[in-house]
């Protein structure tokens, strides 16, 4: 049976002919959104505790955290190669000077073979693009941005600190420089409805990305919104895993057939997820319950992109 969607395995396999893994570093970065600069406190739902590996810290160096990294995956597959995941916090939100020798460091790493830098909209400029540019010309190089929602209110409501238009100005910036860009989005903010969720794929198929990971939003311990979800969890139309797998569905027929689909779901550590609780599903598990909902619906990605 011909694939439903884009799968991102398939574009690694495709793009570098062997496996290629990615290696989170926390490079000690901090965010515009929480040291004033934009904002304090952050975006309601973030707590970077969820998405740092055990190797991770940024009181190691970046070669240190690599060499950790390296020496957890390589047992399982010994003959991969590896990217640098810049990951935690804003990984733009710096001098040009720390970037380039921050980025440098992880290059340096003999089994590294490329970098992926995560950061927001409004920490790219011009000055920024041109030195990652740079790094593009001999390395495989990836920007993702956080979306998180293409409507102003959500953004707004998530204490983003940032519009859509800020995001769209981003990829103006980072387009055709052989950079390749990818998105993260969120499905489920509150007060989005199905026709907005459909709209985002709509919105976000029109950016040059290649890349796309989607997340279910989460109450994580630690947040301002778990203070909201405790003080009226009714104000929070949490998703089940199956009005999430379809409303996955829909927005991927909405979607621009060419974007690579790189993560359907968040898997946080169960310690501090409050909601949604989706019986500890991996994220392979969503992503299998998605391509079978498309297979059993004759969906496709980018069915009805116009
Ligand atoms: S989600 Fe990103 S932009 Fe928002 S507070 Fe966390 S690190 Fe900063």
């Amino acid at each position: 049976m011909s694939e439903v969607f884009n799968s991102y395995s398939k574009y690694i396999r495709e793009t570098f002919g062997e496996r290629v893994q990615k290696i989170s570093v926390d490079a000690g970065f901090t965010c515009p959104n929480r040291d004033g600069t934009k904002g304090r406190g952050g975006c309601t739902y973030c707590n970077n505790d969820t998405f740092n590996p055990i190797y991770t810290s940024s009181q190691k160096t970046i070669i240190q955290q690599l060499n950790e990294g390296v020496a957890f995956f390589e047992p399982k597959y010994k003959a991969q190669k590896y990217l640098a995941y810049f990951q935690a916090y804003t990984n733009t939100y710096d001098s040009i000077k720390r970037l380039k020798a921050l980025y440098d460091e992880a290059l340096s790493h003999p089994k590294v073979i490329g970098l992926v830098i995560s950061t927001r909209p409004d920490a790219i400029t011009r000055e920024i693009a041109d030195l990652i540019e740079e790094y593009a010309k001999s390395h495989f190089v990836s920007v993702e941005i956080g979306i998180e929602s293409t409507l102003d209110r959500s953004l707004n409501l998530l204490n983003r600190c940032h519009t859509y238009n800020e995001t769209i100005d981003a990829f103006e910036i980072l387009k055709n420089r052989n950079i390749h860009l990818g998105a993260h989005l969120i499905i489920g903010i509150p007060g989005e409805s199905k026709t907005d969720f459909t709209e985002h794929a709509v919105q976000v198929s029109k950016l040059p990305i290649e890349f796309l990971k989607l997340h279910q939003l989460q109450i994580i311990k630690g947040t301002a919104m778990a203070k909201s979800y405790k003080n009226n969890s009714n104000a929070f139309e949490l998703l089940s895993v199956n009005d999430y797998v379809e409303i996955v569905g829909e927005f991927l027929r909405h979607l621009r057939p060419d974007v690579v689909i790189e993560r359907f779901s968040s898997e946080s550590p169960k310690e501090l997820l409050i909601a949604p609780f989706w019986g500890g599903l991996k994220n392979f598990e969503i992503t299998e319950k998605v391509r079978k909902y498309m297979q059993f619906n004759a969906y496709c990605q980018g069915q009805l992109f116009k």
